[in-house]
C-alpha cells in the first residue's frame, strides 16, 4: 500500500503541500480533484520520489521513499507514472519505445521485452501499431502508448496525472476507457483528473485538494452527492 503521512513541501516561500495524510490500499483507486495549483501534481511526483519532501513520510509497501538508503530506481519500477504528455522517441517505433525501459533498466533481452511490450500494447488497443512511428499516432493513441510503456515495467502501483487534459475532446474517452480497464483488473491507482464522471465511476475514494490541503476525501457518492466542505461544493459547481 501507499502511506502518505503528514507530508509537507514548499517551493521557496510557497508551501504547496500542507500536511497531506492519505493511505491507498492495494487494489484501491483514488482520484484526486481540485483547482489548478492545489498541489495535486506535486504530490504524485513526491510519491515516486521525483521531488523531495520537507517533512512527513511516504511509504510504499513499507519502504520510505525519501530515506537515504532507499533505491529510488528500484522503487520507481514498482510505481509507474504517466503524465499529461510524454514525448516518445520519434525515430523509434511504438514497439521500440515500449521495450526501451525493460531492456535498459530491467536488463531484459530484446525478445523478452518485445513479448511484454506487444502484450501491453495489445492490451491498450494498439496491437496493430507496433511498427508505427509515434508521430503517426493520434493523441489518444500516444497516451495509450505511454500507459503501455509504464505497464511494461510491471508496476504494482500507477499514478496518472491528468492524462487526458491535452487531448481533443473526442479522444478523451478511449484513454479513460483504458484507465477503467486497469482499475477493473485491480491495479492500485492514484489518478489526478478533471473528468468528474470518470472520477465518479471508477474511484473507491475521491480526494479534493484545495490550496495544498486535502480538504475532503470520501466515496464518490459523498463527494459528488453530498460534499461536506464548502470549498468542495464551490469547486464542483464550477466544473458543472
Ligand atoms: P496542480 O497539479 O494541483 O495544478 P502543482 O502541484 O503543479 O498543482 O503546483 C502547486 C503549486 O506549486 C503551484 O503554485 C505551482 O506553481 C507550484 N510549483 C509546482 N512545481 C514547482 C516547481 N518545480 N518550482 C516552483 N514552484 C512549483
Ligand atoms: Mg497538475
Amino acid at each position: 500500500m501507499i502511506e502518505i503521512e503528514h507530508v509537507r513541501k514548499s517551493f521557496g516561500q510557497l508551501e504547496v503541500l500542507k500536511g497531506i495524510d492519505l493511505t491507498v490500499e492495494k487494489g484501491e483507486v483514488v482520484t484526486i480533484i481540485g483547482g489548478s495549483g492545489s498541489g495535486k501534481s506535486t504530490l504524485l511526483t513526491c510519491i515516486n520520489g521525483l521531488e523531495p519532501i520537507d517533512s512527513g513520510r511516504i511509504l510504499i509497501d513499507g519502504t520510505e521513499v525519501h530515506a537515504k538508503s532507499t533505491d529510488l530506481n528500484k522503487l520507481r519500477r514498482k510505481v509507474g507514472i504517466v503524465f499529461q504528455q510524454w514525448n516518445a522517441f520519434p525515430h523509434l517505433t511504438v514497439l521500440d519505445n515500449v521495450t526501451l525501459a525493460p531492456r535498459k533498466v530491467l536488463g531484459m533481452s530484446r525478445a523478452e521485452a518485445e513479448e511484454i511490450a506487444e502484450r501491453q500494447l495489445t492490451h491498450v488497443g494498439l496491437g496493430d501499431k507496433l511498427k508505427t512511428f509515434p508521430g503517426r499516432l493520434s493523441g489518444g493513441q500516444q497516451q495509450r502508448m505511454a500507459i503501455a510503456r509504464a505497464l511494461a515495467m510491471s508496476p504494482e502501483y500507477m499514478l496518472f496525472d491528468e492524462v487526458t487534459s491535452a487531448l481533443d475532446p473526442q479522444l478523451v474517452g478511449e484513454v479513460l476507457d483504458t484507465l477503467k480497464m486497469l482499475a477493473q483488473e485491480g491495479m492500485t491507482m492514484i489518478c489526478v483528473t478533471h473528468e468528474m464522471s470518470f472520477a465518479r465511476d471508477v474511484s473507491n475514494r475521491v480526494a479534493f485538494f484545495h490550496q495544498g490541503v486535502m480538504a475532503e476525501i470520501g466515496p464518490p457518492e459523498q463527494i459528488f452527492g453530498d460534499p461536506q466542505n464548502p470549498e468542495t461544493r464551490k469547486f464542483l459547481s464550477s466544473t458543472r
